[in-house]
């Protein structure tokens, strides 16, 4: 995945090249943007790109042997740090402050890169703070974060923020393929779903997810046949699926999807299509319906969200929407 990273991220990777080649980095530097987007495999590529011995202009080999120990978190002088549990504490501060003071192992220069780092407490935080106040020697910390707001002002003035953007589909779609779990199917849907590589794992790991993913086409395409049993899907195949407040929404958002395939596949969009295993049926579909019935679908979808935010049960909320689509679609 590390070979990827220039592609990945191929703006901030040169970027940081560039000021390695010209001895520009700063003491500190907040990398935010949202999970799973490659914050730590960036900030590993830049701690190559500086012990590299064969680096060109600031990118890394990636095949000498400092590029490999940092690869395998085996380099003395880059320092990894992790929430342990919940929270970063403040001995792992002090650990890391102690390593510093050693001053570079086997160079003089020393890198530190701490994970979630909106999760140190605020013990842990002062004593980075006061670490990054009075840097001692050549050293670059990277924070890695994806709740900036929950980082404290004061360290957040300490450094050098750099917002890393999300994937693009066709970058996300790629790390999922790469990862070898998925049909072609499952990371098209997954990629509509969702723009963080992390969450898209996670829902697609999730036990009964492509069960669910079924049984919600077939309530929808009950639908689309104005069979009646659509209605009763919703008590007896859907709700059996739901266990907490994530799955209800998880739902709802799958259903939208439903409802946005049927304009994407009128307008023959289909590179956008989430639930592309069904394409012919959806295609089919579509050509019985006006645009307007299509559109009119999606709004009644969208109106959803908002109805569980008022409490209303998803039982209540699915059964509405099954006669109100019914009657959208076949009137
Ligand atoms: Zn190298």
């Amino acid at each position: 995945m590390r070979e990827q990273q220039t592609a990945l991220q191929a703006e901030i990777s040169n970027h940081f090249a560039r000021l390695i080649a010209n001895k520009q980095l700063v003491h500190a530097y907040l990398l935010t943007g949202a999970k799973g987007i490659g914050k730590r495999e960036l900030a590993m590529w830049i701690a190559q790109g500086i012990f590299c011995q064969e680096n060109h202009q600031g990118q890394p080999c990636l095949v000498c042997s400092e590029c490999q120990r940092i690869q395998n978190e085996q380099h003395p002088d880059v320092v990894m740090i992790a929430p342990q549990g919940l929270s970063i504490k403040v001995d792992q501060i002090r650990y890391l402050k102690a390593e510093f003071s050693k001053s570079g192992v086997e160079s003089k220069r020393k890198i530190f890169i701490i994970e979630d780092a909106e999760k140190m407490t605020v013990n842990a935080a002062n004593s980075l703070l006061k670490f990054l106040e009075e840097p001692s020697g050549e050293v670059t910390a990277f924070l890695l974060t994806s709740h900036l707001n929950q980082i404290l002002p004061t360290i957040v003035s300490r450094c050098q923020l750099v917002e890393v953007p999300a994937l693009t589909k066709e970058q996300l779609k790629a790390k999922l393929t790469a990862t070898g779990n998925f049909t072609k199917n499952q990371v098209q849907l997954l990629s509509q779903l969702t723009d963080s590589e992390q969450a898209a794992q996670e829902l697609g790991s999730k036990e009964g997810f492509s069960e669910l993913v079924e049984t919600l086409w077939q309530w929808f395409y009950n639908i689309l046949r104005n069979k009646e049993r659509s209605f009763v899907d919703v008590q007896v195949s859907i709700m059996p699926y739901v266990n907490d407040r994530q799955d209800q929404e998880l739902i709802l958002e799958l259903i939208s999807l439903l409802a946005r395939d049927m304009m994407l596949v009128k307008y023959q969009r289909y590179e956008e299509v989430a639930f592309v295993k069904y394409l012919d049926k959806l295609e089919d579909a579509s050509l019985h319906l006006k645009p307007e019935q299509i559109v009119n679908g999606v709004e009644l979808v969208l109106t959803t969200p908002k109805q569980l935010k008022m409490n209303i049960t998803l039982q209540n909320i699915l059964e509405h929407l099954t006669l109100k689509l019914s009657e959208c679609y076949h009137s």
